[in-house]
């Protein structure tokens, strides 16, 4: 196919159904493959980017969003409230130190209203908290002893979630030890003990009972984690700290708390 025909069919393409980042493809793809096209290549993939550019409204555009977020916290937040901005540019004192899931969907500041300055937030893939150690998974460590040592916050709140992609992963587990990715595995075997837990307490269960129970369980890991920290353990036996567990299910909209001697779910709402 001669470049002029395949810029026709490229057009045709953008025209009916398919998006210019598919016509600029497949330029692309004709310009790396023809050398010798690459002036006529070239400017027609200018013609589609600026043509994308002009359509502008139904494409996402990532910089844009951004852009119109920031304006719209800047306006609706930041300038109506000087008086919490002005203390905040002083320092931070939050109250919590709190462990969530990377997920997209569970985001503490927002399921829990946590205003800036509230809670110093720790976030990864299943909400783990790894064993004390100042080698592997020091990003934790440093977290943990900045949140405790310097910023004395008073509590540290551990939140699982419904439907967590990091447990399902965990329960998936081959059982031969062979992985099949760079980090996830290794990463969320840092909750393999509650995973043997549950296989072991809930034979009865199907697999995403198992998952969410295992949800659960993840976070007792992670809290009996945390007092391998020496100064986590001696500021909680100093009645200067609380840990606690939390599961937000957003299937069902609920949230559950409890405390850190692993006694039953002590609130529900
Ligand atoms: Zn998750």
């Amino acid at each position: 196919m001669n470049l002029i025909r395949f810029i026709d069919v490229v057009e045709d393409m953008a025209t009916n159904g398919y998006t210019c980042e598919d016509a600029i493809d497949g330029l692309k793809k004709l310009l790396s493959e023809k050398g010798e096209l690459q002036a006529v290549a070239a400017a027609k993939i200018k013609e589609l980017t600026a043509e994308l550019e002009a359509a502008g409204g139904d494409e996402f555009n990532p910089v844009e969003r951004i852009k119109d977020g920031f304006a719209r916290f800047k306006k609706e937040k930041y300038e109506t409230n000087p008086a919490l901005y002005g203390e905040l540019a002083k320092g931070q004192s939050p109250k919590f130190l709190v462990f969530a899931c990377s997920d997209s969907r569970v985001c503490p500041s927002h399921i829990l209203d946590f205003q800036p300055g509230e809670a110093f937030v720790v976030r990864n893939i299943a909400n783990m908290v790894p064993p004390y150690d100042t080698v592997k998974h020091s990003g934790v460590g440093a977290a943990v002893e900045y949140a405790v040592v310097h910023l004395k916050v008073e509590n540290i709140v551990v939140i699982g979630h419904s439907c967590c992609g990091g447990i399902k992963g965990l329960m998936s587990l081959p059982e031969d030890g062979t992985t099949a990715t760079d980090f996830i595995e290794q990463w969320v075997k840092i909750g393999l003990s509650a995973k043997s837990k549950v296989q072991t307490d809930c034979t009865d269960l199907d697999f995403l009972d198992q998952c969410t129970n295992c949800e659960k369980e993840a976070v007792n890991v992670s809290l009996a984690n945390l007092l391998t920290y020496p100064f986590v353990k001696e500021a909680v036996v100093k009645k200067e700290l609380s840990l606690r567990g939390g599961h937000y299910d957003f299937v069902r909209g609920g949230f559950s708390l409890w405390n850190l001697d692993f006694g039953i779910t002590s609130a529900l709402f």
